[in-house]
């Protein structure tokens, strides 16, 4: 029976003097007092130690012997605890990379679990992607295509010098004589029909041809066994004119894809490996933020929107401005936010010439920008430059913080989430 109160009788831990006390379940609670009042003596070696302890109970004893047992509190009595969670204050947390995952350890845990569970998708087609064995794929194909004529064939590239007849011959050399093109099988002791393209960048080489029945069983499996080792890890069975791409690698067989094999170190953010390559794992860039840059957009060109302009040297940058609006036809009279998105644009990101070479054009505001990221070894340009910047999420992985790769792997929950959709869903719905 689940009860819906921690009933706590004569809790006498270190400085407690044997208290009584109720405490109702799925609230959030505060414990309040001067220091040296049992506060920790109550949150922690009570509550915390006895749920912590009914909890480490219910393993075997092989698994107790590994986690860490906590005395039994001193108390009369302690009905309705639940499995406990303790989070102490610590003061090491200080780097910016930090969530609730993190902290808790949760994510530890789940770049752990990623490997094992997560269901990798090709990210050009959505395909899953599985690497199957010659056995496996052997299996699939004895329950697929019974009693239908099946080619085993495997991809190989023509080379640089894409001459067929060359080509033909070093497969004759090696003892094939059909391949796969068109839809249609051609010899290799054949010359190769004039009136044809030249085949593409692969073509597929004939390993085998057989009636699928039960007793085919061993002949086929070293048939694809033959065909992933020269195909690289992949093979393509071939029934009619249908193909069906396999691989035994992390690829995706109908796109020619390789994804990145799942690792602990491709689901941390703090790897090298999972973190995104542009903000390194922190989801976030310091860089011009344009709202500060005007940040009252009712007023005009003329007026002053473009804020830095407005002061000391820059303030040629403002007269610079209001000739390339001169030249456009850009009125600078009306407030910046009635401006049409072209104009606006134009002031903001200019006309893409660089005003330095050829002295005319516009740079725009973010050329301003770009030309003193060059001169932050100056203290006046950091400082100066620190008035107009803030964190932005990071635009190559919208703040989720892994690299592209990490992606290609779904934990089957729902629809299926990737680990930055996991770690964005809030608390209450990570819950089960
Ligand atoms: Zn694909
Ligand atoms: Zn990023």
């Amino acid at each position: 029976m689940q009860s819906e109160t921690i009933r706590i009788r004569g809790a006498r831990q270190n400085n407690l003097q044997s208290i009584d006390l109720d405490l109702p379940l799925g609230k959030f609670i505060v414990v309040t007092g001067p220091s040296g009042s049992g506060k920790s003596s109550l949150a922690f070696d009570t509550i915390y130690a006895e749920g912590q302890r009914r909890y480490v109970e219910t393993f075997s004893p092989y698994t107790r012997q590994f986690l860490d047992r906590m005395d039994k509190p001193l108390a009369d009595s302690i009905e309705g605890i639940p499995p406990a969670i303790a989070i102490e204050q610590s003061n090491s947390i200080k780097s910016t990379r930090s969530t609730v995952g993190t902290i808790t350890e949760i994510l530890d845990y789940v770049k752990i679990l990623m490997p094992h569970m997560a269901k990798a998708f090709c990210p050009q087609c959505s395909r899953p992607v599985t690497p199957e064995s010659a056995t496996q794929i052997a299996r699939r194909a004895l329950e697929a295509f019974s009693s239908k004529v099946l080619l085993v064939t495997f991809p190989i590239s023509l080379g640089a010098t894409r001459n067929v007849s060359e080509f033909f011959e070093f497969l004759r050399s090696q003892g094939y004589l059909r391949i796969w093109w068109k839809k249609a099988i051609h010899r290799t002791d054949e010359p190769f029909p004039k009136s044809r393209e030249l085949p593409p960048e692969s073509l597929l080489v004939i390993q085998d041809r057989l009636t699928i029945t039960p007793d085919i069983h061993a002949r086929l499996t070293e048939a694809i066994e033959i065909s992933l080792r020269h195909g690289k890890d992949r093979c393509v069975l071939i029934e009619g004119e249908t193909l069906h791409p396999f691989s035994s690698g992390w690829h995706c067989a109908h796109c020619n894809r390789d994804l990145r094999p799942p690792s602990p170190g491709l689901f941390s953010f703090s790897n090298p490996l999972g973190a995104c390559p542009s903000c390194k794992g922190f989801g976030r860039l310091i860089d011009i933020d344009y709202d500060r840059v005007l940040s009252d957009k009712s007023l005009s060109i003329a007026a002053g929107v473009v804020k830095p302009f407005q002061m000391g040297q820059a303030q040629e940058c403002q007269k610079e401005l209001l000739r390339a609006c001169a030249y456009r036809e850009i009125d600078v009279h009306t407030p910046f936010e009635d401006l049409p998105a072209s104009d606006q644009e134009f002031v903001l990101l200019g006309d893409g010439s660089d005003t330095k070479e050829t002295g005319e054009g516009w740079a725009g505001v973010k050329g301003f920008f770009d030309r003193l990221n060059t001169k932050t070894y100056k203290m006046h340009v950091r400082v100066f430059l620190s008035r107009y910047r803030s964190y932005v999420p990071c635009p190559d992985c919208a703040g989720g913080r892994y690299q592209p790769d990490t992606l290609n792997f779904r934990l089957p929950v729902g629809e299926g989430l990737t680990l930055p959709e996991l770690a964005s869903l809030p608390v209450h719905r990570l819950a089960p």
